[in-house]
């Protein structure tokens, strides 16, 4: 394979639509057009680039007046979950990366005694289901098509796995205990999702964990932020409590984790609320938010302001590259530096991001490191084990760019 270094934006024909964008009500109160603005990105790419789809769209993350709920609007149309997740691999759907300690919690709290029909939602190819003890009855239901066939191929019959909307869906019989684990903050009408999920709840004693990362722990060092793209309701302690009451289920136990950031709920059936109740805190805590992120970006900055070669590697093809080329100058101080990308999710190789090709990190062994290369890893996670990798490859330490002093959180 020959390496081709090009210029930034080489790249002609990506676009955006406006059939991926559609507004949308505040997801916590059901408040219309009463938020103030507080993030904006223009024309933020989804991964590669394409003549064929329209994957580009002004991304705007807002505040409720009302309840101070935090959302984007306006938020992805059912086409953009279809063209501009596509490439998303692991940052959408398949990110439950604790299935083992969410087992033992579960039976810590008496969740799993017993013989218990469960329900997992947004269960991917039901790989947390298939960990759970199998005197349970196993249930999985997922938006995935590709996912629910290869997880049920997989599982043999041991877990039950369904394609639906989760919204609407119906089971046969009712279920005692149902998991969430981060798929609410990804869903364009949380109180809807919920108010099925009571429905299919068997009665008093039934039980629903939900977990979401949540405003008061998104203090990041990374320039991704809190305010994930991804997601279109960025809840907070008390956002979350709101759609939970507001569909019916009354919280029995909140539990913040440690090392990650994500608040974990168990929540019985209750009374239907009214009306929420925001905090006027969230607020203070979006600010607060936002500073830290101004603060990675500028430290970001300085970084990058180090880079003398021409012509520059960037391991991590993801939206942390869009990242860089949405919030730092990096693409901009040298306009005749050339790139390009190395990624090893298969979905991307063989592809271009704004004009630079995507190729396996293997194609670094052909690089001459003594002329003027350099490389930059553009992941927070991932930053550790990249930099290995790169170790692996014999690339010289002092042409390597890490972007993080400390990396939190995986
Ligand atoms: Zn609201």
């Amino acid at each position: 394979m020959q390496i081709q270094w090009k210029s930034i934006d080489s790249f002609i024909g990506n676009s955006s639509a406006t059939s991926l964008l559609m507004n949308r009500p505040c997801p916590i109160c059901g408040t219309f057009f009463h938020a103030r603005n507080l993030l904006r990105f223009d024309d933020l790419q989804f991964f590669t680039d394409s003549v064929q789809f329209p994957k580009r769209a002004d991304i705007s993350i807002v505040q409720c007046r009302q309840c101070f709920g935090i959302f984007q609007n306006p938020g992805f149309s059912p086409t953009a979950f279809e063209i501009l997740f596509a490439e998303a691999g692991c940052s959408y759907g398949s990110s439950n990366i604790r299935p083992h300690e969410q087992v033992e919690w579960l039976a810590s709290r008496g969740l799993l005694e017993g013989h218990r029909r469960i329900l997992d939602v947004g269960c991917y190819k039901g790989e947390f289901l298939s960990i759970l003890p199998d005197n349970h009855k196993r249930i999985g239901v997922d938006i995935d098509a590709g996912a629910v066939a290869a997880g049920n191929c997989e599982a043999a019959g041991t877990v039950e796995i369904f394609c639906g909307d989760f919204e609407t869906f119906q089971l046969r019989e009712p279920v005692d205990l149902i998991t969430m684990f981060h798929v609410l903050e990804h869903l364009p009408r949380p109180v809807s999702v919920l108010r099925n999920l009571r429905a299919a709840a068997s009665g008093p004693d039934a039980r629903l964990v939900v977990e979401v990362p949540i405003l008061e722990k998104g203090i990041t060092n990374d320039i991704n932020g809190f305010f994930s793209v991804l997601h279109m309701t960025h809840f907070s302690r008390q956002s979350l409590r709101n759609v939970l009451a507001a569909a019916g289920w009354c919280v029995v136990e909140a539990d913040e984790k440690e090392d990650y950031n994500a608040l974990r709920i168990v929540a019985a059936p209750g009374e239907l609320a009214v009306s929420a109740m925001g905090s006027p805190d969230d607020l203070q805590g979006a600010l607060e938010s936002l500073s830290a992120w101004n603060s990675a970006v500028i430290s970001v900055e300085r970084m990058l302001s180090r880079i003398k070669e021409d012509r520059v590697v960037i391991w991590g093809g993801g939206m942390h590259l869009e990242f860089l080329y949405q919030v730092t100058s990096l693409f901009q101080r040298v306009l005749s530096r050339k790139y390009i990308i190395v990624d090893n999710d298969p979905l991307k190789q063989g592809k271009t991001w704004r004009g630079v090709n995507i190729y396996p990190s293997a194609i670094l062994q052909k690089l001459d490191w003594s002329s003027d290369v350099s490389l930059i890893i553009s992941s927070y996670g991932a930053q550790q084990s990249i930099a290995q990798a790169s170790l692996d490859l014999k690339i010289p330490t002092h042409k390597t760019l890490k972007l993080y002093d400390m990396v939190t959180r995986c």
